[in-house]
């Protein structure tokens, strides 16, 4: 029997999604006759609040261990997010954590903003090595009560929670946000940033989807859980930037309505299977006409996931990306293709190039330009219209 819905309640869960047993994520082969680890990726939605959630008993990657201090850019939107932040909470002496700190690139900008006493919570043992060495204090752990307790009792409470791209990761979102809020001063602010639902469901970009992400919040489901942990909404934004689409939530110590999520989305979540097989199909049949070879652009998770998962794969003969872990090997798409540089890329004269560095246009713009007129530019995701619905408004 499925555990309830952690936002609504609601006992019964739907079929979202299901993605087959695929190459587990951040695998990359050293020769093409090696055969990679695979994991079951399949998600199901709530009918009632529409929380998309990992099915199976998906396990919390072990972070203590994990070493990507460098895997998370900063997107523009983040100096709006301060500015905001900072007229909900000025810049002092009140304590600011910041839970998922990374490497500390994020409390850097904090720390410029001028928020001067500032704590990192970080469970990867490397991440956090790496942001005590940019001058931040860490503590090495992930939040939870008792760490929550740890931090109160030495630091005292705090004026400010950072928790960015971190709920989504974690097997219990409604017990770190208790543990958020159990840090929090009673005039405290809670900042929450994760991936927006409407961008995979009603936006097709189903490759956000991938096995460290156990949950995907759409904003209403994200108040309740919010609600259900003593937090109340004080402000919230979806924020558009090249590739993503996420959501920012401002909460304070308090209880607050619970929204409905709208029946336009709960259709989408019912709708996406079919939706997402008929594009995938689409494209495979266009793909069948593209001249050869075929170069597709970055080897990150979501370009594996979006070669995977459209069946693409197949008709990709090599792979770009100038990550010097990832050039050089095969990424499983599922047969292995070769990842080299853009500089080799570009000389190997494509005679099409599938634009799927989707955050990264600039890079798209300068391999297009090497390649001139040769070869045929392909944007998987062109002419894809989709409503947002409960963003507020349409990209
Ligand atoms: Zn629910």
């Amino acid at each position: 029997m499925p555990a309830p819905c952690i936002a609504c309640g609601h006992e019964a869960a739907a079929p979202l999604l299901d993605l087959g047993d695929i190459p587990a994520s951040g695998v990359f082969l050293e020769s093409p006759d090696q055969a990679p680890a695979t994991v079951r990726l399949a998600y199901a939605f709530c009918p009632v609040c529409g929380l998309i959630r990992q099915r199976g008993a998906p396990a919390e990657t072990a972070y203590a261990g994990a070493d990507r201090a460098t895997a998370r850019r900063q997107f523009a939107y983040v100096h709006d997010l301060l500015r905001r932040t900072a007229a909900l909470a000025p810049p002092g002496d009140g304590l600011v954590l910041d839970v998922g700190a990374n490497d500390g690139a994020f409390l850097d900008l904090a720390a410029r903003a001028g928020y001067r006493r500032r704590l990192g919570v970080e469970p990867s043992r490397a991440c956090a090595a790496a942001c005590a060495a940019r001058g931040h204090a860490v503590v090495a752990a992930p939040l939870d009560r008792d760490t929550a307790a740890g931090i109160r009792r030495e630091h005292g409470p705090a004026a400010i929670v950072f928790c960015r791209h971190t709920i989504e990761h974690v097997a219990d979102p409604l017990g770190l946000l208790e543990a958020a809020a159990a840090c929090l001063a009673p005039d405290g602010l809670l900042v929450l940033e994760t991936p927006h639902a409407a961008w995979p469901v009603a936006g097709l970009r189903v490759h956000e989807l991938w096995q460290e992400h156990l949950f995907v919040f759409h904003p209403a489901n994200l108040a309740r859980l919010l609600d259900r942990a003593g937090l109340a909404v004080v402000a919230a934004e979806a924020y558009r930037h090249d590739g993503t689409f996420d959501q920012v939530f401002w909460a304070r110590p308090g209880l607050a309505a619970r929204p409905d999520t709208p029946p336009a989305f709960l259709e989408a979540c019912r709708a996406l299977g079919g939706r997402f097989a008929a594009f995938a199909a689409g494209l495979r049949h266009r793909a069948a006409g593209w001249p050869r070879p075929v170069a597709a652009m970055g080897a990150a998770h979501v370009q594996a996931h979006f070669l995977l998962f459209t069946g693409l794969g197949a008709v990709v003969d090599h792979i770009l990306d100038d990550d010097p872990r990832k050039r050089g090997r095969w990424l499983p798409v599922p047969r292995p293709v070769p990842v080299i540089g853009t500089a080799e890329g570009i000389a190997r004269a494509p005679a099409t190039l599938l634009e799927t560095a989707f955050a990264y246009p600039d890079w798209t713009r300068q391999v297009r330009e090497g390649l001139g007129s040769a070869a045929v530019a392909v944007d998987p995701y062109a002419g894809v219209a989709w409503d947002p619905d409960g963003a507020g408004r349409k990209p």
